[in-house]
């Protein structure tokens, strides 16, 4: 099953990502591209977002591919879901050089398959086999593939995004973007500006040295648009991370919107006209349920990472069911109408969709949902998988949920303890009313640990 997650030794959850000069390499690059030329052979799509390292890594990558035989259509920079917008159904393949909201000394590699995803599990594993043996790869003088350079790629995209809305259901609407000198720099505030908002915007020149905030939009990172919505008086803030799949939000009074209460308010938003399913990962918030439950609908859950919901969806929708909603609870939200991948521009067009379809403020909306409270520990443990199978030994009587780790459901709150899949520890996540009410369940999994390690 193409859920089940497995132990890739250089791709992780989102794709290959390292430092850029040890681990990420040029050579690196150009591995992958001969690895993947030859296991996706035809033309591919590749793109890169706004980070220093961007042109060196692509320009390795796109040698890789062509050596192996493929063409390669260079789509220069922009928002990652833009590229998989481009590649679904016009590509053997695409690649991003990414390394999403990590540190500008950081770089990567997301493969897109030919429908739009990214690369799965199990393909993934095949195209790190022929990582080993990558040099087999390359093709003689009159096999060699092509460069082309072509523009036009994010302005696609952005009709795409646009043409989902009825025109001019933006209007009135002032919004703030602030898209950290990343890859939707031009994209988010074209979109927006299509659906007819008064659009203002921050960090908006595309710059590997990310000089406003780090690509990781975090609530610190997020202060000075927060003081910009305020002064503008504007319906809302969005930020997106590096390479835009992710959009997070301030409210109309300034204040950073939990990623988990967006997810809700959104699937809020949407079950409400369609019902069907919610799929998440089993570390989102209990809030989803609560907005599954009010509209007659239902959440399915995964394990952590995006390419797990996005996968799930489309494994669902084959067999018939009616998925409405996927997402993480970080500002990753997949709408399976539009493509099967997080879609940063989309979710800040479905904001302004929101507001205006519900008449009311983000602050007012975000008023209506329950709260409550999320506490996340790490703990160094000498081997995650033993203690994982302990709690869910210990842990059998309350039927645990074995998806990801062990979490544990009781009426008033629910907990989970996941291992890391690159380090020797564990994360808890206990999510309840109040803090206090999450104690008991934090105490039982600490007693089951062993004492030396936590
Ligand atoms: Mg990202």
């Amino acid at each position: 099953m193409t859920t089940e997650k497995m132990k890739k030794e250089f791709f992780g959850t989102n794709g290959v990502r390292g430092v850029v000069g040890s681990e990420m390499t040029p050579a690196l690059a150009l591995t992958i591209g001969l690895a993947l030329g030859s296991m996706r052979p035809g033309r591919i799509a590749i793109g890169r977002d706004t980070r220093t390292s961007g042109p060196a890594l692509l320009r390795a990558l796109a040698a890789g591919l062509m050596a192996a035989g493929c063409d390669t259509v260079d789509y220069g920079i922009l928002p990652t879901p833009a590229l998989q917008l481009l590649v679904r159904g016009s590509y053997a393949a695409g690649a991003v050089i990414t390394a999403s909201h990590n540190p500008p000394e950081y770089n990567g590699v997301k493969v897109i398959e030919p429908d739009g995803t990214e690369m799965g599990d199990e393909e993934t594993l095949v195209l790190e086999a022929r990582m080993r043996s990558a040099h087999e790869f390359t093709q003689p003088w009159d096999k060699v593939g092509s460069a082309i350079e072509r523009a036009g790629g994010p302005d696609e995209y952005v009709r795409a995004i646009g043409s989902a809305f009825p025109a001019g259901i933006g209007e009135g609407l002032t919004v703030v973007i602030d898209p950290g000198s990343g890859a939707a720099c031009d994209t988010t505030p074209a979109i927006l500006r299509r659906l007819g908002c008064r659009v203002f915007s921050l960090n908006d020149r595309m710059d590997g040295y990310f000089p406003g905030r780090l690509p990781e939009p975090s609530p610190e990172g997020l202060a000075a648009l927060s003081r910009m919505v305020t002064v503008t008086g504007a319906a809302f803030g969005v930020a997106h991370d590096g390479d835009a799949d992710r959009a997070v939000f301030i409210d109309n009074e300034g204040h950073f919107v939990e990623e988990n209460a967006e997810f809700a308010l959104i699937a809020d938003h949407l079950t409400s006209q369609e019902k069907g399913v919610i799929v998440t990962p089993v570390s989102t918030s209990r809030l989803l349920e609560w907005v599954a439950e009010k509209n007659g609908c239902r959440v399915v859950y995964t394990p952590v990472g995006s390419i797990y919901v996005a996968r799930t969806m489309r494994e669902r929708i084959d067999a018939g069911e009616k998925v409405v909603f996927g997402g993480e609870g970080n500002g990753g939200l997949i709408y399976p109408g539009h493509q099967f991948c997080r879609d940063g521009g989309m979710t800040a067009a479905m904001m302004v969709a929101l507001l205006a379809t519900r008449k009311t403020t983000l602050s007012a909306a975000l008023g209506t949902l329950p709260t409550y409270t999320m506490r996340k520990e790490k703990f160094h443990v000498h081997d995650p998988e033993e203690l994982i199978a302990r709690l869910a030994e210990a842990f059998q009587g309350e039927a645990p949920d074995l998806t990801d780790g062990v979490r544990i459901n009781r009426s008033d709150t629910w907990a989970l303890v996941r291992p890391s899949g690159t380090e020797p520890l564990v994360r808890i996540f206990v999510e309840s009313k109040t803090r206090e009410a999450g104690e008991e369940i934090y105490q039982d999994i600490l007693a089951l640990m062993d004492p030396s390690s936590v």
